[in-house]
């Protein structure tokens, strides 16, 4: 039987490099995570530890494979998404991933996206990453 290949999942000990409040209760973290950054595409997500037993999952909002950086929004729900927009520059988080398959974009010129409350994060990184392959867009949110 052939095995089926999975995508890289890695966990990264990421490093938090600025929290910016974008809205009450709304937060974008910018991590420092090289290989996540270089391999994430479009849609896909992460899993990332706080102080709650299980690690939440959030999707990639951003990409900079130069920079070596990814960003993730963050909706402040309960306890565990608190944490994590309680992050401060300097301190560490543990992110599992790129999770998920991502958009496949291949060969694709004109872009419509739809997006709603958390889903605006992901929607970010596919609208920045349309706009540097010259794709037409868009976008309604
Ligand atoms: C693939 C994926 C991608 C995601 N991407 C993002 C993202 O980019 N950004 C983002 O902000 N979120 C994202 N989310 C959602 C995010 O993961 C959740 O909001 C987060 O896991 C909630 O964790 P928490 O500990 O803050 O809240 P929890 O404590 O898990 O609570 C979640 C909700 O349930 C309610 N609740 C909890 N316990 C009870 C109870 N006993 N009775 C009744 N209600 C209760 C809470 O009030 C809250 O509204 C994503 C989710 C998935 C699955």
């Amino acid at each position: 039987m052939e095995m089926k290949k999975h995508t890289t999942q890695i966990e990264h000990i990421a490093t938090v490099l600025e929290n910016e409040t974008l809205a009450p209760g709304v937060v974008m973290l910018t991590l420092d995570t090289p290989l996540i950054a270089t391999t994430a595409i479009p849609g896909q997500f992460v899993h990332v530890t706080c102080n709650q037993y299980l690690r939440r999952p959030l999707g990639i909002a951003g990409a900079d494979p130069q920079a070596g950086t990814m960003q993730v929004g963050i909706q402040i729900k309960g306890e565990g998404t608190r944490d994590l927009a309680s992050r401060r520059k300097g301190e560490t988080l543990s992110v599992l991933g790129p999770l998920g398959s991502g958009f496949e974009l291949d060969g694709v010129e004109a872009l419509i996206a739809v997006a709603g409350g958390t889903g605006l994060f992901p929607l970010s990184f596919l609208l920045e990453y349309a706009k540097q392959r010259g794709m037409r867009i868009a976008a309604f949110c």
